[in-house]
């Protein structure tokens, strides 16, 4: 069977983007497996702590992103749902990839290089310089791999801003695997047709989770009245009407993607609906996109309050407790073969 694994970071609580080009791509996989396949989907909080976090907040994150998954439709029963660190094994097979990964291949990573332009003199408590960058920001990818590989992952649903550490996780198995004989998988990048949803205030970054704007993004948990708020304040253009072209209207491009993803492809394209919306003003196509963000993520909103009132502490620590007990035994099948491979 496939077997099937992702991550999201608790970083803050899931966006419009982490939800239409992961969360909702993982609970489709989810509804259409077979009954032999295998669904890991884990709460990276070690990728978390790549960036200084407050320890509270992120207790507090992760286990708002694990009522998150259960609120969108995640079966602890079907999908083993997992925090990271739960399972050591995932911070094992890193070191021992590390050992065999290429650091040319890492300094060409975008977001490594993005840094190569800060000062290099400067003092390390100087967070603005290459002093002050942290190993773990440079080998992080490797950690991503180790979380594919370790549990032998074949298909791997991710957004667009994924896709070159997916490359090299399938570099690092191909490495392993010239030196120590056909042990790692080759996982396949399964992209989400709504691959990259851009910022609302700067619509040619992507939309995230940690951006400094709270503004940018519209949250899983957001009210009526905050994705309104949202939608109304996103940067646009001077341009009358609606219509559909990324390169010369980012923004409202943007907003009709938004809209085209929500629908879930009932309307044949993107382009169809800016036509539908053609002669709207700004202001009044806006109001349709927050009264249909709204219809598809109240049902949503509601069970995540339900899960974190009423399942409270306990309810989410058994789930989390159980897949990680089932993620251990995943990885457990592939570290020993690793561990014997490598003379261990
Ligand atoms: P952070 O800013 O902390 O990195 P993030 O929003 O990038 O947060 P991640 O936890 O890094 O979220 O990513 C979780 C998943 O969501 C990944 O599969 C990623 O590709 C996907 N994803 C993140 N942002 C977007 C986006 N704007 N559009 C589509 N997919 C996205
Ligand atoms: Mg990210």
């Amino acid at each position: 069977g496939r077997v099937v694994f992702s991550g999201i970071q608790p970083t803050g609580v899931p966006h419009l983007g982490n939800y239409l080009g992961a969360l909702r791509q993982w609970r489709k996989l989810q509804d259409e497996a077979a009954p032999e396949d295998t669904l890991l989907y884990s709460i990276v909080d070690l990728h978390a702590i790549t960036i200084r976090q407050d320890p509270a907040q992120l207790k507090r994150w992760k286990k708002e992103m694990l009522a998150t998954m259960l609120a969108i439709g995640l079966d602890p029963h079907r999908s083993i749902i997992f925090y990271q660190s739960s399972v050591p094994a995932h911070s094992e097979l890193m070191w021992i990839l590390s050992c065999s990964a290429s650091m040319g291949y890492l300094s060409r990573m975008t977001q490594w290089k993005s840094k190569m332009s800060l000062p290099d003199d400067a003092s390390p408590l100087d967070t603005s310089s290459k002093a002050a960058l942290k190993l773990g920001l440079f080998s992080y990818p490797v950690l991503q791999g180790a979380d594919i590989l370790v549990h032998s992952a074949t298909h791997v649903p991710v957004g667009h801003d994924q896709s070159q550490h997916l490359e090299f996780a399938r570099e690092l198995s191909n490495g392993f695997n010239h030196i120590y004989g056909p042990i790692l998988s080759q996982p396949t990048t399964i992209l989400s047709p709504a691959k990259r949803i851009m910022s609302l205030k700067e619509p040619t970054l992507k939309m995230s989770k940690s951006h400094a704007d709270p503004k940018s993004r519209i949250l899983l948990t957001d009210s009526r009245d905050e994705i309104s708020k949202k939608i109304k304040t996103a940067l646009t253009d001077s341009i009358t009407g609606v219509s559909y072209d990324p390169e010369t209207r980012p923004g409202v491009s943007n907003l009709v993607e938004i809209v085209y993803h929500l629908n879930d492809g009932a309307a044949p394209s993107c382009e169809a609906i800016a036509k539908d919306c053609q002669d709207l003003s700004i202001k009044a196509f806006k109001e349709m996109v927050a009264d249909c963000i709204d219809a598809k993520l109240s049902g949503i909103r509601e069970r995540y309050y339900e899960i974190l009132n009423e399942e409270g502490g306990s309810g989410l620590r058994r789930v989390a407790d159980m897949g990680g007990m089932n993620a251990a035994a995943s990885a457990e099948a592939t570290m020993e073969k690793v561990r014997d491979a490598v003379g261990l």
